[in-house]
């Protein structure tokens, strides 16, 4: 791996915000004494029979104004995987980005869980599906020989920092649609996506003809924690059992469900992503203007990617800067949280036009 990892947390050389992931990030207040208002409550019955499960998901029906089911899992891939094992039979197949996340960063986990549908890779500009790249996909072969297309999955906010329009998602259901297919959202930066877009949630999911979200919390501010919201609920059917059997039903899922009053309460999910994706902006800013950096996607969200030049990379990573360089086409990927400081962006900013200055006089 090419991040670089501090000796130690409080290692005095090593800057303390770091760009690698927004999973770097800590645990946002509001979340924090959400937490520990639900272990104020004393005993509660467990595998989410508790009033706060219940209540967090009377609340995310309330958000998506919509009769959905809701779910807690531990993380993004047991989301995406039961999802999609949910919505295909082990004959089927999923189309989805080349890039996506359930292609590259999830170890096989939609294949194993859905006991072998297959992934069917599909290309686009700015990590983004389309409906030719889908309907080519789809009319490719149609024979008994081929793994049946059942689902579309795409990821928004996408895994280069594009955002996928409401009219770019309506356009994508309707040739899912079309082709009876059922459409999966990998929503782990969710937020940022409709922080991006400012639009209600639901006119990114259902109303666009979304079947189920992965919607994610750890970005975001949670500790641990995605839901898997079904919002056609006979997709939902037995899904309870998957969880379980996944090792993924948390048996004190009060303090899995409960964080999320932290972020649903005052709209503080959507504050945190504005903070995050405000940061890209700034941070995209600064360094598009370093010579020898190239910015490489538009940054709609809270990623910046850019081309540095390698001696750059390595003297930043040597100033202790951590953040990933095999992800998305040779670029290096710069991740804003919800705690990112305009500071820690300066002085990234900062140090990289001075690193790129001594590697141009070299
Ligand atoms: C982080 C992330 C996930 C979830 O990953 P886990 O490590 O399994 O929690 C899923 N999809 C995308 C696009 C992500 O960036």
């Amino acid at each position: 791996m090419s991040v670089q990892t501090p000796t130690a947390p409080d290692a005095a050389s090593a800057p303390r915000e770091q760009f690698a992931s927004d999973n770097c990030a800590g645990i946002c207040p509001e979340v924090m004494r959400a937490f520990e208002r639900a272990n104020g409550t004393g005993h509660e019955p467990g595998y989410g029979d508790d009033g706060w499960t219940q209540h967090v998901c009377d609340r995310m029906r309330d958000l998506f104004e919509t009769d959905c089911e809701v779910f807690f899992v531990f993380n993004g891939t047991a989301a995406n995987s039961l999802a999609l094992a949910s919505l295909c039979q082990s004959y089927h197949s999923v189309i989805c980005h080349t890039l996506s996340h359930i292609e590259t960063d999830e170890c096989g986990g939609p294949e194993f869980f859905s006991n072998g549908s297959k992934l069917l890779l599909a290309d686009g500009a700015d990590g983004k599906l389309t409906p030719d790249a889908i309907a080519a996909r789809v009319t490719a072969r149609t024979d008994i020989h081929y793994p049946k297309p059942k689902v579309v999955s795409l990821t928004q906010s996408t895994e280069v920092g594009t955002v996928y329009s409401v009219e770019e998602l309506r356009a994508i259901a309707a040739i899912a649609k079309r082709h009876d297919l059922r459409v999966h959202m990998d929503g782990a930066r969710f937020a940022n996506a409709v922080a991006a877009l400012d639009v209600h949630p639901s006119e990114i999911t259902w109303r666009a003809g979304i079947d189920v979200l992965c919607f994610g919390g750890t970005k975001n501010g949670l500790p641990v924690g995605e839901a898997v919201v079904f919002f056609k609920k006979e997709l939902a059917e037995d899904f309870a059992y998957r969880v379980k059997q996944a090792g993924q039903l948390c048996s004190k899922m009060r303090f899995i469900s409960a964080p999320w009053l932290g972020l649903l309460d005052d709209d503080v999910w959507l504050k945190n992503a504005r903070h995050a994706n405000a940061m890209a902006l700034r941070l995209r800013q600064r360094i598009a203007a370093i010579p020898g950096v190239e910015v490489l996607f538009p940054p709609q969200a809270n990623a910046v990617f850019a081309r540095l030049p390698r001696p750059a990379v390595d003297a930043m990573h040597k100033l202790g800067w951590t953040f990933y360089t095999f992800i998305a086409a040779g670029g290096c990927r710069l991740m804003c949280a919800w705690d990112t400081t305009e500071a820690a962006v300066d002085r990234f900013a900062d140090d990289l036009a001075d690193v790129c200055s001594k590697s141009a006089a070299e």
